[in-house]
Parts: structure tokens; sequence; C-alpha cells
């Protein structure tokens, strides 16, 4: 890890025109030398927008009565992980609104239960919310091995202002820590340019990732969604996406051997977005294969893609596109997180 002070970040996100380009070549050549051109893909599966949590940012929060809520069920959900598994993909992205429930809990260890006995070797990713230590590992046992719990920003004042009672910054602190501890390869992220948000406060997002000596990083631009609470406070796209691509080049100068993701939300901003997050050191894009009809349902934002029909052409154009950029697309290799695998050699040598 390279130590960076807060002062330096804030530069470096300052960043724009030839001087930013590049430090997104620097950061690209980072990632080259440390965890090689390879850009993994993961089959992204939004299984349910249910939600139980009221965050003021997002379109599938408990209040927003406007939105159809749908829950696939686990025969609907290994019907998405086939799919993925057809189009010559090894890794897969389960991601939902949250819920605690037991209902919710089960059905999810079933559908896993499921995906692995018919695709052993298919990688699973989670990302659906806090959950009691016990729930993580039973999801563990039952194959998941990576997960994805964004903290949306390390400043707990922040926080407050992003998420109402009962939602507590220091819960999700735990819940990362409960995952680590269970064995997951633990990813997490933030919401750049989100309302409220300064410099300073990206700045020691970055540090937080350091600390948290995170695997895997799922970070994109804050985008309105008009049926929220914060929906009215003024927006600046461009600034969102030019952040966007710069806090990933920061991360991959100081965490060089991460997984970090070229998320939705920047092709959402600029259509090529995705691929400038590659550019900028990014090595982790995530096609959609939820079924095509409920993918406007999981409407996080204004504006969010519904992506391409057929999952596999899109899979082909993704790797078309990474491969005009000089970069190798690897649908095969499973892309296991280089510095979670050093971790753990770390940890049994102690
Ligand atoms: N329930 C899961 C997944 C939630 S949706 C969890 O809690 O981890 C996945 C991510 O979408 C959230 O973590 C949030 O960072 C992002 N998101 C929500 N609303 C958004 C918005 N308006 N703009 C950009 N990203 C948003």
């Amino acid at each position: 890890m390279t130590s960076i002070s807060r002062p330096e970040i804030v530069e470096l996100l300052k960043l724009r025109g030839k001087e930013q380009r590049e430090f997104h070549k620097r950061a690209s050549a980072i990632r080259k030398d440390n965890i090689t051109d390879k850009v993994y893909l993961r089959g992204l599966i939004e299984f349910s927008n249910i939600c139980a949590n009221d965050c003021l940012y997002c379109g599938i929060r408990k209040s927003n009565i406007n939105i159809r809520r749908y829950g696939l069920s686990p025969d609907e959900i290994l019907a998405s992980a086939d799919e993925a598994a057809e189009a010559g993909l090894t890794s897969i992205l389960l991601q939902s609104g949250e819920r605690r429930d037991r209902d919710f809990t089960s059905h999810l260890s079933y559908s896993l239960k499921l995906i692995k006995h018919k695709h052993p070797r298919m990688n699973i990713t989670l990302s659906v919310g806090e959950q009691e230590r016990g729930i993580y590992e039973e999801f563990y046992e039952q194959g998941a091995t990576r997960y994805l719990l964004r903290i949306e920003t390390s400043s707990e004042s922040h926080y407050r202002k992003l998420h109402p009672e009962p939602m507590s910054f220091s819960r999700r602190v735990q819940c990362l820590n409960d995952l680590r501890d269970i064995g997951f390869q633990v990813g997490t992220g933030v919401m750049v340019n989100s309302p409220y948000q300064t410099l300073a406060n990206l700045a020691d997002d970055i540090l937080f990732f350091t600390t948290l000596d995170i695997d895997m990083c799922g970070m994109g631009p804050y985008i309105p969604h008009s049926d929220t609470p914060l929906s009215g406070i003024e927006y600046l796209s461009e600034e969102s996406l030019n952040l966007g691509l710069n806090m990933i080049a920061v991360l991959r100068t100081v965490m060089p051997d991460i997984n970090i993701a070229s998320t939705t939300a920047l092709e959402t901003l600029s259509p090529g977005g995705r691929e400038l997050g590659l550019l900028a050191g990014a090595n982790v894009i995530m096609p959609q294969f939820s079924p095509f009809a409920s993918r406007t349902d999981y409407a996080l934002y204004d504006n969010k893609p519904q992506g391409v029909r057929e999952c596999r052409d899109f899979v082909n154009s993704v790797k078309e596109r990474i491969e005009e950029l000089g970069l190798v697309p690897a649908t095969e290799d499973p892309g296991i997180s280089m510095h979670f695998l050093r971790r753990v050699k770390d940890d049994s040598s102690r």
C-alpha cells in the first residue's frame, strides 16, 4: 500500500484536462504492473428491489410508492445464473434491496445452494446489505465467497445526512468487520459527489478503504432520483463524472492490487463512461443479467440504463470494447482479488 496524505488526495481529485488524463494513464500502468491488464466480467443479477431501508438518495427506498416492486424466485435467479454461465462467465453478483426477514434470507440461501449445485465453479458475490453475523455465515457456507457492502461515506456526520434513523454508520462498519472475519473477500465503496459531500470527505474515504484493508471496491457517482427527498439539490453531472474517475485513479494508486469496478453510474453520466473507468485504473465490469422486464424497476437513480436484451450479445460487445482499449477481457478467470490472496497468505504465515 502506498501512503498518501489527505491534502495530496484532494489535489489529485481536482485534476482536469491534460493533467487528469496523464494521472489516469499512470494509474492504469499501476494496474498493469501489479495485477496485469485483465478485466474481469461479473454477471450482475438484481434479484429484488424490495427494501426495508429509506436512504434519502435511493430510488428503491421503502417510501417510494411510485415503483413496481419485484422479487425473483430461486428458480428465476438460477435461470439468470445459467445465462451468465452460458455466456462464459465464471463470476456473478447477486444484488437486491435490503431485507432481514427470514423469508428473504432463506430464499437467498436456497438460491445459492441451487446455483452452486448446478455450477460448482461459479464465484458468487453478494450485495444484500446489513445482516446478522449468523446470516453472513450461512451465506458463506452456501457458497458465496465475496461480499460488497458500500459504506456510502466514511464520515459519520455525512452518513447521518444521507440515512435516516435507525440506520447507523457503526453498524455498517461492524458488518464489514464481520464479513472479513468470516473469510469473505470484502468490498465496499462510496457514492461520489453525493449531496453535502466535500473533497476532504472523499479523501477520507480513500484513507478509510486503506485502513479497512479492503479487497474490492465499487464506487460510482451519485445521480439524483426524482422521487427521493434529495432530488432537488443542485447537481453537476460533469463534476460527478470527473470525480468518479479521479477517485478510481487515486484508489488504484494507493491500493494497487485490489479489484475496482467501473460502474453503471459512470456509463449513465456519459456514454463510454465505463470505459473511461477502465482507463483510470478499474479492472472489473458488471454486465446485466437480470431478466430484461425487471431492469427498469431496479431504479436506483434516474435514467439508469436497461442494458441490452441479449446478455450474451452485450458480453461480446463489452469484450470487444475492452480489447479496443488495449486491455484483456478475462471471462474464464474468476478474478479473485489479488489483494485478498496476498492478505490470506500473510495471515496464515503469521
Ligand atoms: N442493499 C444493498 C444494495 C443496494 S443498491 C446494500 O445495501 O448494499 C447498491 C448501491 O446503489 C448502493 O450501495 C448505493 O451506493 C447505490 N445508489 C443508490 N442510490 C443511488 C443514486 N441515487 N445514485 C448513485 N448510486 C446510488
